[in-house]
Protein backbone atom coordinates (compact mmCIF):
# COMPACT_ATOMS: atom_id res chain seq x y z
CA UNK A 1 0.00 0.00 0.00
CA UNK A 2 1.26 3.55 -0.32
CA UNK A 3 1.34 6.49 1.98
CA UNK A 4 2.81 9.52 1.25
CA UNK A 5 5.51 11.12 3.57
CA UNK A 6 3.16 13.14 5.01
CA UNK A 7 0.92 10.68 6.07
CA UNK A 8 4.05 8.79 7.66
CA UNK A 9 4.40 9.56 11.82
CA UNK A 10 6.79 8.32 13.96
CA UNK A 11 4.91 5.12 14.63
CA UNK A 12 1.97 4.70 12.58
CA UNK A 13 1.28 5.05 8.83
CA UNK A 14 -2.45 6.61 7.63
CA UNK A 15 -3.89 5.10 4.48
CA UNK A 16 -6.56 6.92 3.02
CA UNK A 17 -8.74 7.80 -0.02
CA UNK A 18 -8.52 4.93 -3.01
CA UNK A 19 -5.76 3.31 -0.70
CA UNK A 20 -8.18 2.81 2.97
CA UNK A 21 -10.84 2.00 0.58
CA UNK A 22 -8.78 -0.41 -2.13
CA UNK A 23 -7.45 -1.96 1.67
CA UNK A 24 -10.94 -2.09 3.17
CA UNK A 25 -13.51 -2.75 0.81
CA UNK A 26 -12.06 -4.81 -2.18
CA UNK A 27 -9.53 -6.82 -0.56
CA UNK A 28 -11.59 -6.99 3.24
CA UNK A 29 -8.70 -5.73 5.30
CA UNK A 30 -9.04 -6.25 9.00
CA UNK A 31 -7.46 -4.93 12.39
CA UNK A 32 -4.72 -7.15 12.83
CA UNK A 33 -3.87 -8.39 9.32
CA UNK A 34 -0.03 -6.91 8.54
CA UNK A 35 0.42 -4.48 5.69
CA UNK A 36 3.62 -3.30 3.47
CA UNK A 37 3.58 0.46 3.29
CA UNK A 38 5.89 2.25 0.87
CA UNK A 39 5.89 6.26 0.98
CA UNK A 40 7.25 6.66 -3.02
CA UNK A 41 10.58 7.89 -1.64
CA UNK A 42 11.99 4.78 -0.62
CA UNK A 43 10.83 4.16 2.51
CA UNK A 44 9.22 0.79 3.18
CA UNK A 45 7.65 -0.37 6.55
CA UNK A 46 5.16 -3.18 7.31
CA UNK A 47 3.38 -3.98 10.73
CA UNK A 48 -0.41 -4.56 11.63
CA UNK A 49 -3.74 -2.65 10.87
CA UNK A 50 -4.37 -1.23 14.11
CA UNK A 51 -7.86 0.57 13.35
CA UNK A 52 -10.00 0.86 10.44
CA UNK A 53 -12.39 3.71 10.26
CA UNK A 54 -14.95 4.86 7.50
CA UNK A 55 -12.05 6.78 5.22
CA UNK A 56 -8.98 5.34 6.96
CA UNK A 57 -6.42 2.81 8.17
CA UNK A 58 -4.18 3.14 10.91
CA UNK A 59 -0.96 0.39 10.41
CA UNK A 60 1.42 -0.13 13.35
CA UNK A 61 4.87 0.64 12.01
CA UNK A 62 7.40 -1.88 13.47
CA UNK A 63 9.87 -2.81 10.56
CA UNK A 64 10.88 -0.13 8.53
CA UNK A 65 13.73 -0.06 6.05
CA UNK A 66 15.28 2.39 3.32
CA UNK A 67 15.61 0.95 -0.10
CA UNK A 68 18.29 2.78 -2.36
CA UNK A 69 16.89 4.52 -5.39
CA UNK A 70 17.28 2.47 -9.00
CA UNK A 71 20.67 3.28 -10.26
CA UNK A 72 21.79 5.15 -12.47
CA UNK A 73 18.51 7.56 -12.03
CA UNK A 74 16.54 7.43 -15.15
CA UNK A 75 14.56 10.58 -15.81
CA UNK A 76 12.22 9.81 -18.90
CA UNK A 77 11.81 13.07 -21.21
CA UNK A 78 8.56 11.78 -23.45
CA UNK A 79 6.31 13.64 -26.18
CA UNK A 80 3.14 13.15 -25.29
CA UNK A 81 1.67 10.29 -27.42
CA UNK A 82 -2.00 10.89 -29.05
CA UNK A 83 -3.83 7.56 -27.87
CA UNK A 84 -4.32 7.94 -24.39
CA UNK A 85 -3.87 3.59 -23.93
CA UNK A 86 -0.45 4.44 -25.60
CA UNK A 87 0.69 6.70 -23.47
CA UNK A 88 -1.09 5.26 -20.34
CA UNK A 89 1.08 2.16 -21.29
CA UNK A 90 4.35 4.04 -21.64
CA UNK A 91 4.13 5.37 -18.31
CA UNK A 92 3.17 1.95 -16.73
CA UNK A 93 6.22 0.14 -18.08
CA UNK A 94 8.63 3.27 -17.42
CA UNK A 95 7.36 2.95 -13.81
CA UNK A 96 7.56 -0.77 -13.89
CA UNK A 97 11.37 -0.25 -15.47
CA UNK A 98 12.59 2.26 -12.61
CA UNK A 99 11.75 6.03 -14.17
CA UNK A 100 12.77 8.35 -11.22
CA UNK A 101 11.18 11.20 -13.20
CA UNK A 102 8.62 11.34 -16.15
CA UNK A 103 8.77 14.62 -18.00
CA UNK A 104 6.23 14.72 -20.45
CA UNK A 105 6.26 17.40 -23.52
CA UNK A 106 4.73 19.15 -25.87
CA UNK A 107 6.77 18.99 -29.49
CA UNK A 108 6.72 20.49 -32.99
CA UNK A 109 4.93 16.69 -34.16
CA UNK A 110 3.01 16.63 -31.12
CA UNK A 111 -0.34 15.92 -31.72
CA UNK A 112 -2.30 15.49 -28.71
CA UNK A 113 -1.78 19.09 -26.03
CA UNK A 114 -3.58 18.23 -23.15
CA UNK A 115 -2.78 15.18 -20.51
CA UNK A 116 -4.81 14.12 -17.51
CA UNK A 117 -2.11 13.72 -15.29
CA UNK A 118 -4.05 12.76 -12.32
CA UNK A 119 -4.84 9.39 -14.46
CA UNK A 120 -1.27 9.27 -15.15
CA UNK A 121 -0.67 9.67 -11.82
CA UNK A 122 -3.17 6.79 -10.49
CA UNK A 123 -1.44 4.51 -13.50
CA UNK A 124 2.15 5.07 -12.05
CA UNK A 125 1.10 4.29 -8.08
CA UNK A 126 -0.55 0.93 -9.52
CA UNK A 127 2.46 0.11 -11.62
CA UNK A 128 4.97 1.06 -8.53
CA UNK A 129 3.03 -1.11 -6.48
CA UNK A 130 2.92 -4.00 -8.86
CA UNK A 131 6.43 -4.22 -9.75
CA UNK A 132 7.38 -4.18 -5.83
CA UNK A 133 9.00 -0.68 -6.07
CA UNK A 134 9.29 1.60 -3.02
CA UNK A 135 9.91 5.39 -5.22
CA UNK A 136 6.90 6.67 -7.45
CA UNK A 137 8.39 8.78 -9.99
CA UNK A 138 6.80 12.55 -9.94
CA UNK A 139 5.25 13.40 -13.29
CA UNK A 140 5.32 16.53 -14.94
CA UNK A 141 3.98 18.34 -18.07
CA UNK A 142 6.62 20.75 -20.12
CA UNK A 143 5.88 22.90 -23.60
CA UNK A 144 8.56 21.69 -25.35
CA UNK A 145 11.51 19.07 -25.07
CA UNK A 146 13.99 22.15 -24.59
CA UNK A 147 12.07 22.45 -21.91
CA UNK A 148 12.73 19.74 -20.18
CA UNK A 149 16.61 19.65 -21.19
CA UNK A 150 17.07 22.86 -19.56
CA UNK A 151 14.82 21.87 -16.28
CA UNK A 152 17.68 18.88 -16.41
CA UNK A 153 20.09 20.88 -17.81
CA UNK A 154 22.77 19.45 -14.62
CA UNK A 155 21.72 15.44 -16.48
CA UNK A 156 23.58 14.06 -19.44
CA UNK A 157 21.20 13.65 -21.95
CA UNK A 158 20.48 10.69 -24.22
CA UNK A 159 17.91 11.40 -27.66
CA UNK A 160 16.70 8.14 -29.15
CA UNK A 161 16.61 9.37 -32.78
CA UNK A 162 16.09 7.30 -35.74
CA UNK A 163 18.00 9.35 -37.64
CA UNK A 164 21.57 7.93 -36.34
CA UNK A 165 22.63 4.92 -38.05
CA UNK A 166 22.34 1.52 -35.85
CA UNK A 167 25.96 0.60 -38.02
CA UNK A 168 27.78 3.82 -35.63
CA UNK A 169 26.84 1.97 -32.44
CA UNK A 170 24.73 4.08 -31.21
CA UNK A 171 22.64 1.56 -29.21
CA UNK A 172 25.93 0.12 -27.44
CA UNK A 173 27.36 3.33 -27.22
CA UNK A 174 23.19 4.37 -24.87
CA UNK A 175 24.52 1.34 -22.29
CA UNK A 176 28.19 1.98 -21.90
CA UNK A 177 27.14 5.88 -20.91
CA UNK A 178 25.12 3.59 -17.68
CA UNK A 179 28.35 2.58 -16.37
CA UNK A 180 29.28 5.70 -16.03
CA UNK A 181 26.86 8.47 -14.66
CA UNK A 182 24.73 8.57 -11.57
CA UNK A 183 21.54 10.31 -13.78
CA UNK A 184 20.60 10.06 -17.18
CA UNK A 185 17.50 12.35 -19.16
CA UNK A 186 16.69 10.05 -22.33
CA UNK A 187 14.43 11.57 -24.43
CA UNK A 188 11.61 9.63 -26.60
CA UNK A 189 9.78 11.60 -29.37
CA UNK A 190 6.00 11.21 -29.97
CA UNK A 191 4.44 9.33 -33.06
CA UNK A 192 5.25 12.29 -35.37
CA UNK A 193 9.66 11.87 -34.06
CA UNK A 194 11.74 14.93 -32.98
CA UNK A 195 11.39 17.74 -35.73
CA UNK A 196 15.20 18.73 -37.04
CA UNK A 197 15.09 21.47 -35.16
CA UNK A 198 14.50 19.56 -32.11
CA UNK A 199 17.13 17.41 -32.45
CA UNK A 200 19.77 20.16 -33.23
CA UNK A 201 18.78 22.22 -30.14
CA UNK A 202 19.28 19.01 -28.06
CA UNK A 203 22.44 18.45 -29.30
CA UNK A 204 23.50 21.98 -28.83
CA UNK A 205 22.50 21.95 -25.07
CA UNK A 206 25.00 18.75 -24.90
CA UNK A 207 22.21 15.76 -25.83
CA UNK A 208 24.08 12.74 -27.37
CA UNK A 209 21.67 11.18 -30.45
CA UNK A 210 21.67 7.49 -30.29
CA UNK A 211 20.06 4.66 -32.17
CA UNK A 212 17.63 1.89 -30.98
CA UNK A 213 18.38 -0.54 -33.92
CA UNK A 214 17.50 -0.42 -37.54
CA UNK A 215 14.15 -0.39 -37.26
CA UNK A 216 11.42 2.62 -36.16
CA UNK A 217 9.56 1.47 -33.32
CA UNK A 218 6.34 2.66 -31.78
CA UNK A 219 6.98 5.64 -29.42
CA UNK A 220 6.13 3.55 -26.28
CA UNK A 221 7.85 0.68 -27.28
CA UNK A 222 11.06 2.90 -27.88
CA UNK A 223 10.19 3.96 -24.09
CA UNK A 224 10.57 0.57 -23.52
CA UNK A 225 13.64 -0.59 -25.16
CA UNK A 226 15.47 2.46 -24.38
CA UNK A 227 15.01 1.98 -20.21
CA UNK A 228 15.51 -1.68 -20.61
CA UNK A 229 19.11 -0.77 -21.99
CA UNK A 230 19.80 0.63 -18.07
CA UNK A 231 18.62 -2.42 -15.77
N1 LIG B 1 8.12 9.34 -38.19
C1 LIG B 1 8.87 9.55 -37.00
C2 LIG B 1 10.27 10.00 -37.35
O1 LIG B 1 10.63 9.92 -38.51
O2 LIG B 1 11.03 10.43 -36.48
C3 LIG B 1 8.82 8.28 -36.17
C4 LIG B 1 8.89 8.52 -34.71
S1 LIG B 1 8.97 7.08 -33.69
C5 LIG B 1 7.45 6.32 -33.99
C6 LIG B 1 8.78 7.79 -32.10
C7 LIG B 1 10.06 7.99 -31.33
O3 LIG B 1 10.59 6.73 -30.94
C8 LIG B 1 11.20 8.68 -32.06
O4 LIG B 1 11.10 10.07 -32.00
C9 LIG B 1 12.42 8.17 -31.31
O5 LIG B 1 12.64 8.91 -30.14
C10 LIG B 1 12.01 6.77 -30.93
N2 LIG B 1 12.47 5.74 -31.88
C11 LIG B 1 11.71 4.83 -32.55
N3 LIG B 1 12.48 3.98 -33.24
C12 LIG B 1 13.77 4.34 -33.00
C13 LIG B 1 15.04 3.82 -33.42
N4 LIG B 1 15.14 2.79 -34.22
N5 LIG B 1 16.15 4.44 -32.94
C14 LIG B 1 16.07 5.50 -32.13
N6 LIG B 1 14.90 6.03 -31.70
C15 LIG B 1 13.77 5.46 -32.12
Amino acid sequence: FYAPPSQIHHNFAELTGQEATHASKVLRVREGDRLVVVDGQGGRYEGPVERISETSLQVRLEERQQVSAPAPELILGMGIIKKRDRLEFAVEKAVELGARHIALFRSEHTIKKNVRTDRLESIALSAMKQSLRSWLPEISVFLSVEEVIERFSDVPCLMAHEKVSSDTGGGNEAASVADKEDRLLLLVGPEGGFSPTEAERAQEEGARLVSLGAYRLRAETAVVAFMSRFL
